[in-house]
């Protein structure tokens, strides 16, 4: 093994540690990268099937209002015009549009105008508040039935939610839901973010980008071989689990996960949209995504004779399993501040960041954000 002294190990090479080393190797600093994954790129990872990028560890959307952010991938990559706009299919067998907007209002109830939709949500909303008779929803179910009512919520949360969480709504907190926003416009945009996209040629460039003028080692597990590789480098940038790396010694953090069973079929366009919700209890998995969508427009559809799709399958994780959503229930959170306390001791000799160090879910704008303020202070402050 190469003995080379460098300025930091950063495991992981997903979004948080290849940001970090393309600004650490930008200031002059020397980088090992590695990963036990057999790629580069963390949950960010597209494969290539016969010219469609597909989006191994699920969909990944760019969405961000973050100037600095926005300019900072820019530099790397040019992304496409891209806007999510999914489609639920429901209980009932219709389409609706969504984020909640006046042409689900129009789906859903025949409702033209704003003031057509505000009238029929009123209604809707004060046969909730009548069965709550002046006390606060005990659950998410009451919870959304007082933010929504019957309609929305019976068509198009209900279901869904149930299989996303593998519990009843009368059984999940009235916390998840804290707001549903509704848009009295006709605007199917899911983010109101100032921009949004996908790089095109997917996310792989971007990562390699970010990587470039690092030294990377793949299927490296860096508990397989803590000391050496610890003593290649004088610092550490850590971005795996958190409680992994003190051995587990206060207990095991928890996650929710998703099986993905992705498809090759033999038909340009298999649902015309990227991202097709089922929000029904007869359907056993949550979303299909059809990947070539993120990337081709139009006409551009057909270009490709085939397509891939991907089934998501909302599931208990078990520690062999990949680790998506933190459960940020009071026991977890309790767990992660005994954690993040010993980990702050460790500082600045290892640092810790990302989704995972931080038991946290961060999109990919947030988990940018993050390291280029991690790397200021560091750089800055000479820490
Ligand atoms: P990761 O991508 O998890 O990278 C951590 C890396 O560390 C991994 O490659 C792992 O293999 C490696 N590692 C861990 N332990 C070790 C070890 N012991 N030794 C060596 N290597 C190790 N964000 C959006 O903005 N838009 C979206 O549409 C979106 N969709 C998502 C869908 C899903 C299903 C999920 C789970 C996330 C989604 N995200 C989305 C969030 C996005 O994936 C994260 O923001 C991003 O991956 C965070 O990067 P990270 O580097 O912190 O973590």
């Amino acid at each position: 093994m190469n003995t080379t002294k460098y300025d930091y190990l950063i495991v992981g090479a997903g979004l948080f540690g290849a940001t970090f080393a393309r600004l650490a190797t930008d200031a002059g600093w020397k980088c090992l990268v590695i990963d036990r994954r057999q790629h580069i790129g963390g949950n960010l990872w597209c494969d290539n099937i016969d010219g469609i990028n597909v989006h191994h560890y699920g969909a990944h959307i760019f969405h961000t209002s973050n100037p600095e952010v926005w300019a900072f991938v820019n530099r790397y990559v040019e992304f496409n015009r891209y806007t999510n706009s999914p489609i639920a299919v429901a209980p009932n067998g219709n389409a609706y549009n969504l984020p909640f907007n006046m042409n689900t209002f129009r789906q859903m109830w025949g409702c033209i105008t704003p003031a057509e939709a505000e009238a029929k949500l009123t209604q809707q909303r004060s046969k909730a508040k009548a069965m709550l008779a002046g006390r606060q929803p005990e659950n998410l179910e009451e919870q959304a039935l007082s933010l929504i009512g019957e309609d929305i919520y019976t068509q198009l949360i209900k279901e869904y939610t149930e299989k996303q969480w593998g519990r009843k709504c009368t059984e999940l907190p009235a916390s998840i839901i804290k707001r549903l926003p509704v848009r009295m416009v006709y605007d199917n945009n899911y983010f109101n973010d100032s921009w949004q996209g996908i790089p095109i040629g997917g996310y792989n460039p971007l990562i390699e980008k970010l990587l470039e003028g690092s030294d990377v080692m793949l299927e490296t597990d860096f508990f397989d071989k803590r000391e050496q590789l610890s003593a290649m480098a004088n610092r550490i940038l850590y971005t795996g689990p958190i409680d992994q790396f003190f051995d587990y010694e206060h207990g095991q953090l928890e996650y929710r996960t998703v099986r993905f069973e992705t498809e090759q079929l033999p038909t340009p366009n298999y649902q015309g949209n990227a991202v097709v919700n089922y929000t029904s209890a007869s359907v056993p998995y949550t979303r299909i995504i059809e990947h070539k969508h993120f990337e081709a427009f139009g006409e551009a559809i057909n270009a490709i004779p085939t397509t891939v799709i991907s089934r998501e399958y909302p599931q208990e994780w078990t520690p062999e399993l990949e680790p998506y959503y933190p459960i940020n229930n009071e026991h977890n959170n309790q767990l992660f501040a005994k954690y993040k306390a010993q980990a702050d001791k460790l500082s600045p000799k290892v640092i810790f960041g990302g989704r995972l160090a931080n038991y946290a879910y961060y999109d990919m704008a947030p988990t940018i954000e993050q390291a280029l303020a991690l790397f200021k202070r560091i750089h800055n402050d000479g820490e």
